[in-house]
């Protein structure tokens, strides 16, 4: 195997794989180094998205999610399905084939466009060297003309709740439980605490959501987060904002929690605790003395508008740095790093990054909420088109929620896009195209939508926006 390489990639999760195969397609030659492992041992590309993270939690709430449908909602279609029970063993396997195969799909990738991929640890020396120290304890030096840095990041850990992997465990733990937990509590209503908390309250846990926050999904636009905290309250799942945990300890077979909200001191007992508030990067043992690669204060690796660190020839891209940790938004960075390094055009258009968060309702956004357009001080207008208008969310027997659009009131921009109600994931690609390419409100309403689709709430909310919805009474 050579020794020098056009690129090296550290880190081969959603930013750092599509970085190096977006730099061989492009014709350099190219190593891809990651070292993850998994809890049996095996080591695998694809980082915390692929093996922890976005697929494992979406395989687990679409086996939790039918089984719910099963239970609570299919005897309207007059499909009976009397003593439906889950396996959870069953669920986790079929959750773990699907991250095998994609995970070994990774691989197959990067051998595809001609990557050297190599399973260890890789670290940056002066002078785009790369010391690379295999599973297997082989240690060589490898140099590069460009090193992209992708490495990452780890759960944030609470001092006040430390993790013992058995009872108090991380987000990585909460999706390889063997058995349902009779009282979960997960610390944090963010994305991953929210997605968490339904798969095992579907399964019937008895879920407690810890809060510190007094706003429930502060990042979210409002009238979207007050529908979710109301589906959220109906699924049964006890959401307490304004909740600082202030201590955890394993009793027995119990976890104490102790936390302070308005009221004073409270506290609460359960027998598995998830620590779910939010990941930082990881950049232990990335960066040897003397490589000029500079971490701000919150560890985040500093880079420009086009991920370069400042370095000549070094990159980084992914949650290592700046900006919200979501792999799409690694993948990106890795193709514009990669093809800026080839000589060719690229750009992240970070305006225009979509955020979706995969509960019953599914929720889903795109650019400005409502709070930012106000507080901008810009005139704008809102359409809000109801899922219960909708013929196909009837037809699916799923009602809920809404698509909302606002717009610019003088030039009727896009400004921003917010549906919670069913596969509002994937509905939200389309206002993301339609905002890239800085449509208007009416550029929506003159484009035909298929009925019955549910895609035509967002052509309904865009038609609303101006009091012309065909299907819903303006108000
Ligand atoms: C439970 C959960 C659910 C999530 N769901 C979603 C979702 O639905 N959608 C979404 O967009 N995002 C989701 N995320 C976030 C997403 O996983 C991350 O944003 C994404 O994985 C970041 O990609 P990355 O390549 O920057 O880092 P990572 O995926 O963390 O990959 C970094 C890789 O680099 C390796 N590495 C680090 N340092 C070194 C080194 N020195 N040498 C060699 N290798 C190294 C690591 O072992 C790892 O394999 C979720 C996260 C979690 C925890």
């Amino acid at each position: 195997m050579a020794d020098s390489f056009d690129v090296i990639v550290i880190g081969g999760g959603p930013a750092g794989y599509p970085a190096a195969i977006r730099a061989g397609q492009n014709g350099l030659s190219v190593a891809c180094i990651d070292e993850w492992k998994n809890h049996d041992g095996s080591a695998a590309f694809g980082g915390t998205c692929l093996n922890a993270g976005c697929i494992p939690s979406k395989a687990l709430l679409e086996s939790t999610e039918l089984y719910h449908r099963a239970r609570e909602e299919f005897a309207v279609h007059g499909i009976q399905v009397p003593g439906v029970s889950m396996d959870v063993a069953t669920m986790q396997k079929r959750k773990s084939g699907i991250v095998k195969k994609m995970t070994d799909g990774v691989m197959a990738l990067l051998k595809g466009a001609g990557v050297t991929p190599l399973q260890g640890h890789g670290r940056l020396l002066p002078d785009r060297k790369v010391e690379f120290k295999s599973h297997q304890g082989e240690v060589r030096t490898l140099s590069a003309k460009h090193v992209v840095l992708a490495s990452g990041s780890t759960p944030i850990e609470l001092k006040s709740a430390p993790i013992d992997g058995r009872r108090i465990i991380d987000s990585w733990g909460a999706l390889e439980l063997t058995a349902v937990p009779k009282r979960l509590g997960v610390i944090g209503a963010g994305v991953i605490g929210l997605e968490l908390g339904s798969v095992w309250r579907r399964l019937g846990s008895e879920v407690v959501v810890l809060e510190a926050l007094d706003t429930f999904l502060a990042i979210a636009d409002q009238q979207l987060a007050k529908e979710a905290a109301k589906h959220f309250k109906k699924l049964g799942m006890d959401i307490r904002t304004g909740a600082k945990v202030t201590g955890a300890a394993v009793k027995g077979d119990a976890v104490k929690v102790s936390y302070t909200d308005a009221k004073g001191e409270q506290s609460l007992e359960v027998d598995t605790l998830v620590v779910a508030v939010g990941r930082r990067p990881f950049t232990a043992g990335l960066l040897a003395e003397g490589t000029g690669v500079q971490l701000d204060a919150r560890g985040f690796i500093t880079v420009d508008d086009k991920c370069r660190t400042g370095v000549e020839g070094v990159w980084a891209i992914g949650d290592c740095v700046r900006g919200p940790m979501l792999a799409h938004k690694g993948k990106e960075e890795g193709v514009m790093v990669a093809d800026l390094i080839a000589g060719h055009y690229g750009e992240v258009n970070y305006r225009i990054e979509p955020s979706v968060i995969y509960t019953a309702p599914e929720i889903a956004w795109v650019g400005e909420t409502e709070e930012q357009v106000k507080a901008s001080g810009r005139p704008y207008k809102v359409g809000v088109f109801p899922f219960m208008a909708s013929g196909r969310a009837r037809a699916m027997e799923s009602t809920q929620g809404f698509a909302k659009l606002i717009a610019d009131k003088a030039s009727d921009e896009i400004l921003g896009v917010h549906i919670i109600g069913p596969m509002a994931g994937e509905l939200i690609a389309e206002a993301v195209l339609a905002m890239e390419y800085t449509a208007s409100a009416e550029d929506l309403q003159r484009t035909i939508h298929a009925h019955p689709t549910l895609s035509e709430a967002l052509h309904e909310a865009a038609l609303a926006a101006d009091k012309r919805a065909i299907d819903n009474i303006n108000r």
